[in-house]
């Protein structure tokens, strides 16, 4: 007898490592996150929530899946 397998929500989230422009702080983020983000070093804004998806305002660095 099999189970039958869960569906797996498609959601194109991943980590990303970003660094602030301002003052270079790099820091890990979830690109789907449901909050603002804000710098650890400077507390400027990092990436802003909106509609499930964030707009990152920080420079990308690498995507770390
Ligand atoms: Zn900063």
């Amino acid at each position: 007898m099999r189970r039958e397998r869960e569906p797996i929500p498609k959601t194109r989230s991943e980590f990303i490592l970003v660094k602030c422009p301002d003052c270079s702080e790099e820091r890990i983020i979830f690109s789907n996150s449901a909050k603002d983000i804000g710098c650890q070093g400077c507390g400027r804004k990092l990436a802003e929530s909106r509609g499930g998806k964030s707009v990152i305002y920080a420079t990308l660095v690498k995507k770390l899946g």
